[in-house]
């Protein structure tokens, strides 16, 4: 029988609220937080966590990192938003800032991962047409199949994801997709002379974590050049340290001509993201023809510094970098031992562990439940697949306790 009002915990009123006055465009796990710091969230009834999704990416540095903290308490006393319809003192500093650190010439500040594609998709298309001469309206972006780019109506455009498509059309026109990790496929699509950009993600992460061959990346790059087209890597979610160097295009050497960046930038505080390009492409756009309200705020340019500065101290590529080949040796025990676990793959602290759905129905989400029980948040996606992604700045003793965490729910499920 459900709990009446009188009798429910804290939890359940938090479920219960959140299900009758919210719209249902999430599936949450059954697990309400209140308190994060580092690698550790707390729930209303006082439950201690690992948290092993980090918010999808965007927490790298831990949660509530005391420096970021610091940055954004100070700002925000003193100047929050003055829209870009005026200067502020904070800005420039922090453009100057992001571009160095990237080594960019230019940045476009705007708030979500998926405005930050948006922006990117605009800049390609100007750029087409400014620069490279395709006819008007006739410009081309490639993207590839089981993409994760965000969620307006231009990105679930170039979807191929049926629950992110289903009854949202009609769509953007102008998109070609291809298979991933598939340079002929590119090739082919790269022989149409309207193509201004190939957008792609370095590793899939919402797809699962696919990691495409060593050398697709470099490959992707030439075969843009080649054809004067440019290279756009989201690395919203692969980006700022997360798969062991600071972007994950740094494993193959490639820089992109137009590089897209959220989640982490703030360390999780703020909504803060960038497109970032060199004057060539970036000097396309002109007053008027782009922008946001929020992008590129005081509070954000101050907690985006803060929070970059911490990636580099802290050393979090090296850290994810050398955590992440220990976890996925710990992770390979279990797949010789369990045959239901089938593989792990990843780079640097973002990995999934593929669980094949039982028999009797129990798939990746029940397996979720006991990590929890167990005091780890990890998230399933697609009903088999578990992503793990904890903050960078978990320690070697903390991954090994997650790994008898993970190992005793693997047992628990089996
Ligand atoms: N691009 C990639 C690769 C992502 O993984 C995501 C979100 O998961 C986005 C874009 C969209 O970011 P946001 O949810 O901040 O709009």
């Amino acid at each position: 029988m459900p709990a009446t009002k009188a009798q429910e915990s804290r939890s359940q009123k938090a479920i219960r609220i959140e299900d009758k006055y919210g719209a249902h465009n999430y599936h949450p796990l059954p697990v309400v937080l209140e308190k994060g710091e580092g690698v550790f969230l707390w729930d209303v009834e006082g439950k201690r966590y690992y948290d092993f999704l980090s918010a999808y990416s965007a927490v790298n540095q831990g949660h509530c990192h005391p420096r970021i903290i610091a940055a954004l308490t100070e700002q925000a006393q003193k100047l929050t938003l003055t829209s870009r319809a005026f200067h502020n003192d904070v800005l420039g500093e922090y453009e100057e800032y992001i571009a160095n650190y990237f080594g960019y010439d230019k940045v476009l500040p705007m708030n979500t991962g998926a405005e930050a594609v948006e922006t990117a998709l605009k800049l390609a298309r100007k750029w087409g047409y400014d620069k490279k001469g395709i006819p008007a309206n006739e410009a081309r972006i490639i993207v590839c199949r089981h993409n994760f780019h965000g969620r307006t109506i231009a990105i679930i455009s170039a979807s191929t994801d049926p629950d992110s498509r289903g009854g949202f059309g009609p769509f953007t026109p102008g998109i070609d997709i291809i298979p991933y990790d598939n340079i002929p496929a590119l090739q082919r699509a790269l022989e149409h002379p309207h193509v201004a950009a190939f957008m792609v993600e370095p590793i899939q992460g919402e797809a699962g974590v696919m990691v495409p061959h060593e050398g697709y990346l470099k490959q992707a790059y030439e075969a843009c050049k080649a054809r004067n087209v440019l290279f756009m890597a989201d690395e919203v979610q692969t980006g700022i340290a997360r798969t062991g160097k600071m972007l994950a295009c740094d494993h193959e050497g490639v820089r992109p001509d137009v590089l897209i960046l959220g989640k982490a930038i703030s360390g999780g505080v703020l909504p803060v993201s960038a497109v970032l390009a060199d004057d060539e492409v970036m000097m396309v756009i002109k007053p008027g023809q782009h922008g946001s309200t929020f992008g590129g705020n005081p509070l954000a340019s101050r907690v985006a510094m803060a929070a970059l500065e911490v990636v580099k101290d802290e050393k979090l590529a090296e850290n994810a970098q050398r955590l992440g080949e220990i976890f996925r040796a710990e992770m390979n025990k279990l797949v010789k031992e369990f045959s239901f676990v089938k593989l792990v793959r990843g780079k640097g602290l973002l990995n999934a562990v593929i669980i094949e759905p039982r028999a009797d129905g129990k798939t990746a989400w029940e397996l979720c439940l006991l990590l929890a029980e167990n005091g780890l948040l990890a998230k399933p996606r697609h009903g088999d697949i578990i992503r793990f992604a904890p903050p960078l700045t978990i320690t070697e003793e903390q991954l090994m306790a997650c790994c008898t965490i993970i190992r005793k729910s693997v047992e628990a499920f089996a």
